[in-house]
Formats: structure tokens, C-alpha cells, sequence
């Protein structure tokens, strides 16, 4: 298994010059189980506008806002006449909760729109997808439910914590991440934000090593980057903290291999 990091950074695009290196785009990330096919989608922030496709597979939302949601009708690869999604949400309503978020006067189309073949339906603490395993429970954030995501392939397994505030209290996320071999977890404050980060929902870097360690993760990926956070500021803040890799954009990730490779 493989991952392709179609997006890294938190809350709004990051434009701009200081952000090439790391990248602007929004929430996603592909799953390549063998070759490169991307298989599952993580998030559809506006990452996915660059997935290839057509898409044939499930796309797997952590939660609504608008930095996970905001690629979805702007891929062509989802948004294709020869698509097949299954696009699954957090909560009992699915297509309903899409529709609030995704219809005049907030978008002009609604879900049913999308070019494709395309079900809804809601996130399941354990079904097999893509041929794979994928396990999800509710975690800690701010301003609706969020869920986590593990995907296990082949004694394989990665956890996806893109907006998680371990430090405000217990929440399944510890038994979903018992043990990763990779952990994509929340990074966007500094320890100094503490604050702000508790005040939405998210993680310090500190948090996130606690986090990591309390699970066992062998491996830490941060992600969802402060979208003021430059280049030059990322690169600082590896070389503070050297056992924690940061995401960046275009990357192709194997889970259990600390070399990295880039493919863009
Ligand atoms: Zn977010
Ligand atoms: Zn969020």
C-alpha cells in the first residue's frame, strides 16, 4: 500500500510563492493498495482537484468543513460521466447533511448534480472497502462529528487524523491508531498556539508526538498545515523536531519506508 498526499494543508488553500514546496491545496489523500490506481480517497479538500481519473472507488469524508469538502465538485476525476463513487460521511444522514453544505445559495449545484454513478452513505466502524480493511470512530474536534480512519492492507496499517485535539480528552482515536505503522495526524499549531489550538479543535506538534507515542505509532506524518505556515517556516520547524516527518504535497508515501519520494 501507498499513499499519494493530494492535499496538506488545513483550513483554506495556501496560494502563493512561500507555499510551493509544501503545497496549498486542501485535505486529501489518495490510496494506491498496488500499482497507481488510487483505490480510496481520504478527504476531498481541494487536493483532489488533481487526482487522476476517472475514480472508481469509495471517497471517505473525516467530516465537513469546508476545507475536506471543498475539492469534491471541482475534480474531474469525481466529477466525471464514468465515475462510480461511494461517498461516505460522518452521521446518520449523509446525503442530506452533503445537501446542506452543497446547494443554492451556498453552491449552485446539489450532490445529485455530480456527473457519475454516485451513492452516499455513513461512516461504519468496520467494513471492507477497495479490498481493504477500513476501521472509523468518532474523535475529538470542534463543530460537528469528525471521524478517524485506519485502512489495513496486508498487515499494513494507516491511520488518518487530519483534524484531531488529543489533549482535550478520551476519544476512540487511541485504539484506532494502537500500533500504525504510519500516523497522518493534525500538526498545524506550533506548541506557542496551545490556545488557539484547543479553541479549534486541533493539535499542537507536542500534542501530536504525545499522541503518537501513546498509540504506538511507528512512524508520525503531519499534516494539515497552518495555511500562513511558509515553506521556509516548515523546513524550521523538521529540523526542530527531527522524529516527525512533515507532509508535503505530491509526496508518495509507503508506510512502513522513512525514504521519501516525491512524483510531482
Ligand atoms: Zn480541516
Ligand atoms: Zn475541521
Amino acid at each position: 500500500m501507498r499513499l499519494l498526499l493530494l492535499g496538506v494543508r488545513g483550513s483554506t488553500p495556501a496560494p502563493g510563492p512561500e507555499f510551493v514546496r509544501y503545497g496549498g491545496h486542501t485535505s486529501c489523500v489518495a490510496v494506491l493498495p498496488a500499482g497507481d490506481v488510487p483505490a480510496l480517497v481520504l478527504d476531498a479538500g481541494t487536493g483532489i482537484r488533481q487526482l487522476s481519473g476517472p475514480f472508481r472507488g469509495p471517497i471517505l469524508l473525516s467530516h465537513l468543513h469546508w476545507d475536506h469538502v471543498q475539492g469534491l465538485p471541482f475534480s474531474r476525476a469525481v466529477d466525471h460521466p464514468d465515475a462510480q463513487v461511494e461517498l461516505v460521511i460522518p452521521g446518520a444522514d449523509p446525503l442530506a447533511t452533503l445537501t446542506r453544505a452543497m446547494s443554492p445559495p451556498h453552491f449552485p449545484i446539489e450532490p445529485d448534480g455530480l456527473q457519475g454513478d454516485w451513492s452516499f452513505t455513513s461512516s461504519a466502524p468496520l467494513r471492507e472497502l477497495a479490498g481493504m480493511t477500513v476501521r472509523q470512530a468518532e474523535i475529538t474536534h470542534k463543530g460537528g462529528v469528525t471521524v478517524g480512519t485506519r485502512v489495513e492492507l496486508g498487515g499494513t496499517s494507516v491511520v488518518y487524523l487530519p483534524d484531531h485535539a488529543p489533549q482535550l480528552g478520551s476519544s476512540a482515536a487511541e485504539e484506532l491508531a494502537a500500533d500504525a505503522d504510519l500516523l497522518i495526524h493534525d500538526g498545524q499549531f506550533r506548541p506557542e498556539e496551545q490556545a488557539l489550538a484547543d479553541a479549534y479543535g486541533h493539535a499542537t506538534i507536542t500534542d501530536a508526538l504525545a499522541f503518537a507515542e501513546r498509540c504506538g505509532a511507528r512512524r508520525l506524518l503531519l499534516t494539515h498545515h497552518a495555511p500562513t505556515r511558509t515553506d521556509d517556516q516548515l523546513d524550521a520547524l523538521a529540523k526542530e523536531w527531527p522524529d516527525v516527518e512533515f507532509a508535503r504535497q505530491g509526496e508518495l508515501v509507503t508506510p512502513s519506508d522513512r525514504s521519501r519520494s516525491r512524483t510531482r
